[in-house]
């Protein structure tokens, strides 16, 4: 792994306000922690679980990121028809005041919206953006937000949905502001053809911890028997690069302890 180490680009923290689901109930980082470590994972991007208020969500996931600064680096969560019209201040709050460094959007609760799309650019971060299986609409926002990188996890389906992974595949070959995520990839042959059909700068690791475990997902990266360069640009390279484009505002605080500037080591 060159410079840097593993970085672990998808996983969700902390307790959430629900009590239905596992994912809207509580992320509990403990075990993944550890289990994060003993895999040899060095950083790892964070996000709320679902939440029905994603400002409060924001701030609780701030806390924890200091606790364990500078390992951690977090994801603003907004949830794009609820929060409409908030959106452009939740980012920068998150940004400025949690030193936060991308935004997470769930297509189970809203399609992306042109309010988050240009809340990113204006703090040029990433987009990490679940279609859900719906992967088409990202035939529409990519080229309406060339300066944007959208990053689409599970390949485009959590639950295995081929004919979205397939297109997914085809888009990140496609646009070149859109990057897909390995985390719950079962199917191991759609990893290795976006590899091949995109190329390894296309394809960021990310484990869906704490619910999947980190070092299996790890595992599967490893298992594609990359050249050294290649591994090393889908373990970390490029997700820091995507994270070092971003900008602050004029005349930003950073407060102590924040993930800013932190990833870009
Ligand atoms: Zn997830």
């Amino acid at each position: 792994m060159g410079a840097g180490g593993v970085v672990d680009a998808h996983c969700h923290a902390g307790p959430a306000d629900g009590l239905t689901d596992p994912w809207n109930t509580d992320a509990p980082l403990e075990d993944y922690l550890r289990r994060a470590r003993a895999a040899g994972i060095a950083r790892t991007v964070v996000f709320p679980a679902f939440d029905s208020d994603y400002r409060v969500a924001n701030a609780r996931l701030a806390g924890i990121v200091r606790r364990h600064a500078p390992r951690l680096i977090g994801f603003a969560f907004v949830h794009c028809r609820r929060d409409k019209g908030r959106i452009g201040d939740m980012v920068a709050e998150a940004v400025r005041e949690h030193g936060f460094r991308g935004i997470k959007v769930h297509g189970y609760e809203a399609m992306l919206t042109r309010e988050a799309c240009e809340a990113a650019r204006a703090f040029r971060i990433p987009v990490l953006f679940d279609v859900v299986g719906r992967a088409e609409v990202m035939d529409m926002i990519a080229p309406q937000y060339p300066d944007v990188d959208f990053i689409v996890p599970h390949l485009g389906s959590f639950v295995d949905d081929w004919r979205a992974q397939q297109r997914v595949v085809d888009q990140i070959a496609r646009h070149p502001n859109v990057y897909a995520d390995t985390s719950g990839v079962r199917r191991f042959d759609y990893v290795v053809q976006a590899i091949r059909r995109a190329g390894p700068g296309k394809v960021i690791f990310g484990s869906d911890g704490p619910w999947l475990h980190p070092g299996l997902e790890l595992h599967k990266v490893k298992l594609l028997g990359l050249p050294p360069a290649a591994e090393a640009q889908v373990l970390g390279g490029t997700i820091r690069r995507l994270l070092a484009r971003h900008r602050g505002g004029a005349g930003r605080r950073v407060p102590p302890g924040s993930s800013y500037g932190e990833a870009l080591a």
